[in-house]
């Protein structure tokens, strides 16, 4: 994904000759990620102020509210909140023994 990111933004960026042409296969990976965005996902905000409820119920085997696939949608994506998330999830583990 981050290889993505910089060839997205090498893209966008992208000026003269120098500018990449895009193979048909990274065109469809693009629409791909694009795809997977929508209006409904959290941003980083809105899944930090979730992410302990999120830590909890995923500790007790909970995955089934809509708002936990967002979250997780999120941190797919996002390896910052992803870490954020280990360590919480590290925190509550130590806690519970
Ligand atoms: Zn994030």
């Amino acid at each position: 994904m981050a290889e993505l990111c910089a060839r997205l933004r090498r893209w966008f960026t992208g000026k003269g000759p120098g500018r990449p042409v895009l193979p048909p296969s990274s065109l469809v990976s693009i629409g791909k990620a694009i795809e997977t965005t929508s209006d409904d996902e959290f941003d980083c905000e809105q899944t930090n102020r979730l992410l302990d409820q999120f830590a909890e119920a995923a500790l007790r085997g909970e995955d089934s509210a809509p708002w936990m696939d967002l979250i997780q949608a999120h941190l797919d994506r996002c390896p910052d909140c992803q870490a954020e998330f280990e360590a919480l999830l590290h925190v509550l583990e130590t806690e519970d023994t």
